[in-house]
C-alpha cells in the first residue's frame, strides 16, 4: 500500500480536532486497508513501531536527521536549519526544504508503507558503533525518493512529533466500526486490549478473524496485562456505603507498581503504565524465582525503598535512583527495596482475572515463601468502621500512604477503575488538604530570575469520558529552582506548534505542550470558574471548576501516563464532598 495515502490521512487528521471527524477518517483508512498491514498502521498513528512494553524507540536526533535531509537533497545544513528555526517542526522544514531540491534524484524505489515500517524499524534497532552512519543511510535513502508530503510524516514518526491526538479508544471505536459493523462491539476489543496491551495485535486479530477472533484473547506470560485501578474514597463512612459491611483492608504502600511475570527462572518487570523496568531491578530478577512455588505466574506487587538497618519504608522518591542507566548494581546495593506482593494474576497455564478476591489472595499466599525481601502485603478482613480506623492507624504508623479496601468477591477488572478497589488516603479526610495528579497542558514564560525558563503552567484534569484534556488552573509555586530547571528540560521535546486537539482551553498559553507530564498539585479549595473548561456546565451553566491556590508539591509523577491523572469526575466528587464539609462547617 502506498505510504502517501497514509501521509494524505495524516495531513486531514492534522487538521481537524473533532473526535467523530478523526474517527471516521480512521474508518475510512482501516476499511482500505489490507488485513496484513492493520497492525502496523495502528502503531505508526501513534506514532509507535511496536507496543510500549517492547521498548522499541526511533531514538533519532534532529541533527541526523537535519544532515539526512541535506544529504539526500543537496541543500546545504545551515539553509535546513533556518528553514527549521522559521517553522518550528523538522518535519515540516523538511517538506518545505524538498519542494526547493537542489538535485535531480530519480525514484529508485516506491515508497509504500511496508517499506517506510520496515525501514524504521531498522533504525530503531540499529546498534553498535557504526549505527549513526548506517541510520543516516537509511534515512537519506527513505528521504530520496519521498515526496514533500511523505518526507514530512517520515520525518515526524523519526523524530517522535507524531501528534494526530488520536486516543486509543477513537482507535478502538474505529476498529469495531469499521470490521465489525457497529461500534457497540468496541467493549470486546477493549477487553482484549486490557489482557494483551497491544493495539496493533487487537486490530490485525479484529480485522482478519472479527469478533470470533477477539474472544480468543487470552492473558499470556510476558505480556503485561492493564492494571485494575482504585477510586478514592475521604472516610471509613463512605467505603462502607460503596462496599457494604465486610471486606478486605490492605496497607497502601508508597512505592512502585509492579507487574511481575515468571516463567520458569525468567522474569520480567512492568511498571504501572506497562513500561519494561526489568533492567532496573536486577535483583527482583535474581531473587523472586526462588520465593515462588509456580512454573509460570503473574503477580502484582508494589516495590517499595527500605532502609536496612532499620527496616522502615522509605519514600517513593528513593526508588528514582534505580531509574539510571548505567551502575545499576551500585544503585541496587545503595538503595535496597522489599517487594510486597497483593495479587495474583495468572498461575500455572491459567488466568485468574476471573476469580474473586478472597481465592486470589489465598492462592498468592500458597505460592509464596516469604522472606525480607519478598513479602504479602498486610490485609485484615473489617467489618466497621472502627477497625478501617484501626487499621489505617497501623499503616500511617508503618510509613505507607493509606489503606487499599477491596472487595471480596470482585474479579480482577483489568485496565478499569472502579468501585471494587477504594483507596482511603489519610490526607483525604484532611478535605482541602488534598493532592490532584494533573497534566500539564501549556507554559508560560517567566520573569525576573525565571527569565528564559517556564514560569507558570497550565494544568488540566483528564475527562474519561469525551477523552479530552480540560483545563483546571495556572500553577506557578511550589518550584525550587531546580524544579524549574528540571521541568523546562522535560517539556522542550513536548512544545508543539498547535494546540493537540485533546486539550480543551478557552485561557491562551505562551507555548502550547503536548499533554503527557503528570504532575501532583495541593489547592486549597475548588471553586467554580467561568473560564477553565474542567467539569463545564456539570455543576452550574457556563461554569466549570477550578482550583484556588494551586501548589506544586515537588512529586513529578512519571509513572503516570496522561489518562492515569485525576479525572474531571474524580474532581467533581471532591467539589461536592468539600461543599458537604463547608456545610457542616457552618451548621456547627
Ligand atoms: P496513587 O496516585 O494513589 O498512587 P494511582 O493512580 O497510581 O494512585 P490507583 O489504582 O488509584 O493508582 O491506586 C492504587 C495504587 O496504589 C497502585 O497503582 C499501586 O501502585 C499502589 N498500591 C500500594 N499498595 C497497594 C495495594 N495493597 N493494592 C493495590 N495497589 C497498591
Amino acid at each position: 500500500m502506498e505510504f502517501i495515502i497514509l501521509a494524505e490521512v495524516f495531513k486531514k487528521m492534522e487538521e481537524t480536532s473533532k473526535r467523530l471527524e478523526l474517527t471516521k477518517l480512521l474508518v475510512d483508512l482501516f476499511e482500505k486497508t489490507p488485513h496484513e498491514l492493520i497492525s502496523k498502521i495502528v502503531y505508526l498513528i501513534q506514532g509507535k513501531l511496536r507496543p510500549d512494553f517492547e521498548g522499541i524507540e526511533l531514538g533519532v536526533g534532529e541533527k541526523l536527521a537535519i544532515k539526512a535531509i541535506s544529504k539526500s537533497s543537496g541543500i546545504p545544513i545551515k539553509r535546513i536549519e533556518e528553514d527549521y528555526r522559521k517553522v518550528g517542526d523538522l518535519g515540516h522544514a523538511a517538506s518545505i526544504v524538498l519542494e526547493q531540491k537542489t538535485q535531480t534524484t530519480f525514484v529508485v524505489e516506491d515508497i509504500t508503507i511496508e517499506r517506510v515500517y520496515d525501514t524504521l524499524y531498522k533504525i530503531a534497532t540499529l546498534d553498535g558503533p557504526r549505527s549513526q552512519d548506517m541510520k543516516m543511510k537509511y534515512i537519506s535513502s527513505l528521504l530520496n525518493d519521498a515526496n514533500p508530503l511523505e518526507a514530512r510524516f517520515i520525518l515526524k514518526i523519526l523524530l517522535g512529533i507524531l501528534r494526530l491526538g488520536i486516543a486509543e479508544n477513537t482507535v478502538m471505536d474505529a476498529l469495531a466500526a469499521a470490521y465489525t459493523g457497529t461500534k457497540e462491539n468496541r467493549a470486546l476489543l477493549e477487553k482484549a486490549y486490557n489482557v494483551s496491551s497491544d493495539l496493533g495485535k487487537v486490530a490485525e486479530v479484529t480485522a482478519k478473524k472479527g469478533l470470533d477472533g477477539i474472544k480468543t484473547f487470552q492473558v499470556t506470560v510476558f505480556n503485561p496485562i492493564r492494571p485494575m485501578l482504585a477510586e478514592r474514597v475521604k472516610s471509613e463512612k463512605e467505603a462502607m456505603e460503596k462496599m457494604g459491611n465486610k471486606f478486605a483492608a490492605e496497607y497502601k504502600l508508597d512505592g512502585e507498581r509492579a507487574q511481575i511475570h515468571v516463567k520458569s527462572n525468567a522474569v520480567k518487570l512492568f511498571s504501572r503504565s506497562l513500561e519494561d523496568i526489568t533492567r532496573h531491578y536486577p535483583d527482583i530478577v535474581e531473587k523472586i524465582p526462588k520465593n515462588l512455588k509456580v512454573n509460570d505466574a503473574i503477580l502484582e506487587a508494589e516495590v517499595v525503598a527500605i532502609n536496612e538497618d532499620s527496616g522502615e519504608y522509605l519514600p517513593f522518591q528513593e526508588l528514582m535512583h534505580r531509574r539510571r542507566k548505567y551502575k545499576i548494581e551500585k544503585a541496587v546495593s545503595e538503595y535496597p527495596i522489599t517487594v510486597n506482593f497483593f495479587d495474583l494474576l495468572y498461575l500455572d497455564g491459567k488466568s485468574c482475572l476471573e476469580v474473586e478476591y478472597t481465592k486470589r489472595r489465598e492462592m498468592l499466599q500458597k505460592i509464596l515463601s516469604e522472606n525480607e525481601f519478598a513479602k504479602l502485603v498486610p490485609m485484615t478482613v473489617v467489618q466497621n468502621d472502627n477497625e478501617i480506623e484501626d487499621f489505617l492507624e497501623n499503616s500511617i504508623n508503618s510509613g505507607c500512604e493509606g489503606l487499599m479496601l477491596k472487595m471480596l468477591d470482585a474479579s480482577y477488572k483489568a485496565g478499569a477503575r472502579g468501585n471494587s478497589w477504594l483507596k482511603l488516603k489519610r490526607e483525604y479526610k484532611n478535605e482541602l488538604g488534598d493532592s490532584i495528579d494533573l497534566i500539564v497542558i501549556g507554559a508560560f514564560f517567566g520573569r525576573g530570575r525565571r527569565t528564559g525558563k517556564y514560569g507558570t503552567l497550565l494544568l488540566a484534569s483528564y475527562d474519561d469520558q469525551n477523552d479530552t484534556f480540560p483545563s483546571i488552573c495556572k500553577v506557578g509555586t511550589g518550584f525550587t529552582d531546580e524544579d524549574l530547571d528540571q521541568l523546562y528540560q522535560l517539556l522542550q521535546d513536548k512544545v508543539t506548534l498547535k494546540k493537540n486537539p485533546r486539550i480543551d482551553s478557552e485561557m491562551e498559553a505562551d507555548v502550547w505542550l503536548e499533554p503527557e507530564l503528570v504532575l501532583e498539585i495541593m489547592a486549597s479549595e475548588i471553586t467554580l470558574s467561568p473560564i477553565h473548561k474542567t467539569a463545564m456546565n456539570a455543576i452550574r451553566k457556563n461554569s466549570g471548576l477550578a482550583l484556588r491556590f494551586p501548589k506544586f508539591t515537588g512529586k513529578l509523577r512519571l509513572e503516570k501516563t496522561p489518562e492515569d491523572a485525576s479525572t474531571t469526575q474524580e474532581i467533581i466528587a471532591l467539589y461536592k464532598g468539600q461543599r458537604k464539609v463547608i456545610q457542616n462547617q457552618k451548621q456547627i
